[in-house]
């Protein structure tokens, strides 16, 4: 069992502190101290002296491990300006998946998934075991125990971002970097052969240009717009310089559409940032006229009708929430998940169970903001905002 002091040591020592100020930071909002099945670890809820909010510091049998967070990705908004200053020489161009980010590391000789908070979620550890366990544990074989393995967990079965993608409807996982000593990346084509070699799933590569071919690189795009695709990360092949990322037209609306089901809740803060990128890529791309009054149909809709929707719930006496499937191979993983939940002030219900003989598909239910902020409407006519 460790205690304060030991906690307050191994934060100093891990992240290069004076103890004084290891102690005050244990004390605020800035960690969170948390533990899963017994491993106790210390999430950095903000950045601390460089290491970036998400980091994790793990008390392991022999001492500890700093789980660096995934850093974060520069935005593209014109592809022609920010391509040829940004890069050296080639760019890879890879897909960005639409799903929630996962890092995958070796500890005490266990795999363990963080989500890009800094949090063990126990559902994705329990699929990443449990689909890739052997295949991961051959990586670490290679690479050692403390690399990251990073990822994007897709499909329709996670708590978090359910994208659906014909080539992994469930629940899956695309590595998108390994990490090695810390956050230095292995380049692109040893990181894509390792990969392949260890039965994992690469994300899709879609090509490799010179920076000044920032054309080709829109076509890519541009195809990824007609199957409804979110866009690219681009990479230097050796991380000499950081990955910048940019998304489709159809993404930057289908979001806010997404977003706008839940005004409360996801819809206010998506809104700006979408279309100030599709403001640039109006301009970027030249839209004519009919493209444009397209588009503007598309945000317009995207904008009201799912809010309209689930107002009309709201109104009906009906439930405003989120609701999707989780699936498990024992009861006990789906609690672990459950309670998981509620300590990061998530209630979840669980609406219904199946089980097939061999699998549960838990039903779940996540409260909105949004149907607390609609019934007050509804009953005082009154607006919460100006
Ligand atoms: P950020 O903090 O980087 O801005 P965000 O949480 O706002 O991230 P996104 O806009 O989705 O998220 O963009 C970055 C994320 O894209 C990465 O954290 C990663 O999870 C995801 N991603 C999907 N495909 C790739 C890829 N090929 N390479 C790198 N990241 C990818
Ligand atoms: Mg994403």
């Amino acid at each position: 069992m460790a205690s304060e002091a030991d906690l307050v040591e191994v934060l100093a020592e891990a992240l290069s502190l004076d103890l004084e100020r290891a102690k005050s930071l244990l004390s605020t909002r800035a960690t969170r101290l948390m533990s899963y099945k017994g491993l106790k670890y210390i999430v950095l809820r903000r950045e601390i002296s460089g290491h970036p909010e998400g980091t994790a510091v793990v008390l392991t049998r022999g001492g500890y491990r700093v789980i660096e967070g995934y850093p974060p990705i520069r935005r593209v908004l014109l592809l022609g300006v920010a391509v040829p200053r940004h890069f050296l020489d080639d760019v890879v161009v890879e897909e960005k998946m639409d799903g929630y980010n996962v890092r995958v590391t070796m500890i005490d000789g266990e795999l363990y998934a963080f989500t890009r908070g800094g949090y063990i979620c126990p559902y994705t550890t329990y699929k990443v075991r449990r689909t890739y366990g052997k295949q991961l544990r051959s990586l670490f074989d290679k690479l050692g125990e403390d690399a990251i393995v990073a990822g994007e967990a897709v499909g329709l079965e996670n708590p978090y971002a359910r994208h659906y993608y014909p080539e992994a409807p469930g629940w899956d996982i695309f590595i998108i970097d390994i990490f090695r000593g810390g956050l230095e990346a292995l380049p692109v084509a040893d990181r894509r052969s390792l990969v392949e070699e260890s039965g994992l799933r690469n994300v899709p590569q879609l090509g490799v240009y010179p920076k000044d071919d920032w054309h080709s690189i829109l076509e890519v795009v541009e195809g990824l717009e007609e199957v409804g695709r979110e866009g690219v990360v681009l990479k230097d092949p050796y991380y000499r310089v950081p990955p910048l990322k940019y998304t489709t037209a159809y993404t930057n609306t289908a979001d806010i559409e997404a977003g706008m089901r839940y005004p409360f809740d996801e819809g206010r803060t998506f809104i700006f940032p979408r279309v100030l990128r599709q403001i640039f890529k109006a301009y970027e791309d030249g839209w004519d006229e009919e493209r444009l009054r397209l588009e503007a149909e598309r945000l317009g809709m995207a904008l009201l009708a799912p809010a309209l929707e689930s107002l009309n719930r709201a109104a009906r006496g009906e439930e405003v929430a989120e609701e999707f499937t989780l699936t498990f191979d024992s009861l006990d993983d789906l609690e672990d998940f459950i309670s998981y939940s509620a300590s990061m002030g998530i209630p979840l219900t669980v609406a219904s169970v199946d089980y097939d003989g061999r699998t549960y598909r838990a039903n779940i239910v996540k409260p909105k903001r949004t149907l607390e902020e609609y019934r007050r409407i509804l009953r005082t006519g009154l607006s919460p905002l100006d």
